[in-house]
């Protein structure tokens, strides 16, 4: 890149070689949002052209997964592994199984994780993938012939020091049980921290599960803290209920917060007197049923609304902190604007991307805190480190300390983001922080390892 070539030319260059994949521009186009004032104190960035070099994969596989479902019909899947960045590290960083995965949505989920990755300090670099399989209706023994197929195309391109996935939307404990044994088998090595996200008796790290949740819970009390607020007695709203949700609300409850709200895709439903997390447990993890059971087994106190957004319950209910754990662009501007009338004060996305561009820019006006994904969710992916290094040194922590070295991680972030912000002069804004931090401890090392 010629030193008189501007951001925008950058930006016009990706989308020109990367059409239709509007997930990945958008997620390119807020990271540049940042950008322009490192670059103007920072030339040698733009010397060695580390904006066209980090929006551009180091690698990526694109592969066939047939598998035999359980009537023993032929079935075939798109395998993505996309090795994004590995200035810091190994690539790392989720797979996500669900029928809307396209090439463009495990860019767009790879370039966002090579910036949180940074963030959290951690030797880690940035990766994702996926498939377009769809699990919900799959019996165990279709999902695990799908994740053996997967894996052994998978398996040549990963290791504990090449690459290390683990689980995002549609892949959890079981899918990643499935992929470590085939891994396992095909390599005849018990090489643990080659996937994280693992079952705590075979290498796992105990708070894995937990992390995603409770560090965006961490992450907003310590926005919070900043006006001198906190979740005692707060009302919330949680979008989604899995993984992130779950975990996301048993801290907040712990905390003194009332959620009042959760959803997963057939709907929302609204629970003023507080989600009860057993039964939401029960229905979502134990049985994987849909949330409208959770309203009818909830004894006439929860409502079910079918289609909705768990945003479009805000009409009904006034909610100081939002928490959108379910996916990417789930919250609107229109959604955005409601929750401000109604006195928001809060949000941190648990998910990445929930929110759009228009419902970040009505946050930002409107003076709402805001923790944008790479900051506020980067406790499962630091997590994940935590279990590498446990599986390096063949040694596994307990709960207590594991939690605290987590708690420690999301403080670290919040400061750092904080900081940054306040160094490049708009303190409070978060998502500048982020890029910014995440993006110079990147471009940093990618200097330092030369034209590669
Ligand atoms: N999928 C998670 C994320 O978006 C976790 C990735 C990991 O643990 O590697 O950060």
């Amino acid at each position: 890149m010629s030193p008189r070539t501007t951001i925008e030319d950058v930006y016009a260059q990706i989308l020109a070689r990367n059409p239709g994949e509007p997930e990945f521009h958008q997620a390119v186009r807020e990271v540049f949002g940042s950008l322009d004032r490192v670059l103007e104190k920072r030339p040698e960035y733009t010397e060695a052209s580390i904006l066209e070099r980090i929006c551009e994969p180091e690698r990526q596989i694109i592969f066939r997964v047939p598998w035999l479902d359980d009537a023993g019909r032929v079935q075939i899947n798109r395998g993505f592994r996309v090795q994004y960045n590995s200035a810091l590290g190994p690539y790392k960083g989720g797979l996500r199984f669900h029928p809307s995965v396209l090439l463009g949505t495990v860019k767009f989920l790879g370039f966002e994780q090579i910036f949180k990755n940074a963030l959290t300090g951690m030797p880690i670099g940035g990766g994702k993938g996926g498939s377009d399989f769809d699990p919900k209706g799959r019996s165990d023994a279709e999902v695990m012939r799908f994740c053996q197929s997967f894996m052994t195309e998978a398996y040549r391109h990963i290791g504990e020091y090449t690459d290390v996935p683990a689980g995002d939307i549609g892949v959890g404990a079981r899918e990643i049980g499935y992929l470590f044994g085939q891994y396992k088998r095909i390599t005849n090595s018990y090489e643990s921290g080659v996937l994280t996200g693992k079952g705590v008796t075979w290498g796992g790290s105990l708070v894995r599960t937990e992390a995603t949740g409770y560090g965006a819970v961490y992450f907003t009390q310590h926005m919070l803290a900043t006006r001198g607020q906190s979740f005692d007695g707060a009302r919330v709203l949680v979008s989604g209920s899995g993984n992130v949700a779950i975990y996301a609300i048993e801290k907040v409850q712990s905390l003194g917060g009332i959620v009042v709200g959760a959803s997963d895709s057939s709907g929302a439903v609204h629970d003023p007197d507080g989600i009860d997390l057993e039964l939401l447990r029960d229905v979502k993890e134990r049985r994987r049923d849909r949330i409208e059971v959770y309203a009818t087994e909830r004894g006439g106190r929860a409502r079910f609304v079918p289609g909705a957004s768990v945003w479009d319950l805000d009409g009904d209910e006034s909610v100081q902190v939002a928490l959108p754990c379910a996916t990417q662009n789930e919250l609107g501007e229109e959604h955005a604007r409601t929750l401000v009338a109604n006195g928001l004060v809060a949000v941190a996305e648990g998910a990445n991307m929930p929110a759009t561009p228009g419902a970040i820019r009505i946050f930002r006006q409107a003076g709402v805190l805001f923790g944008p994904g790479k900051a506020a969710n980067a406790g499962g992916v630091a997590t994940s480190a935590l279990e590498m290094q446990q599986n390096a040194s063949r040694d596994s922590w307990g709960f207590e300390h594991t939690e605290e070295r987590l708690a420690e991680i999301m403080a670290g972030i919040h400061e750092r983001t904080a900081e940054t912000a306040e160094e490049y002069g708009v303190p409070g804004d978060y998502t500048v922080g982020a890029n910014i931090a995440g993006f110079i401890r990147v471009a940093d090392a990618m200097l330092a390892l030369g034209v590669i």
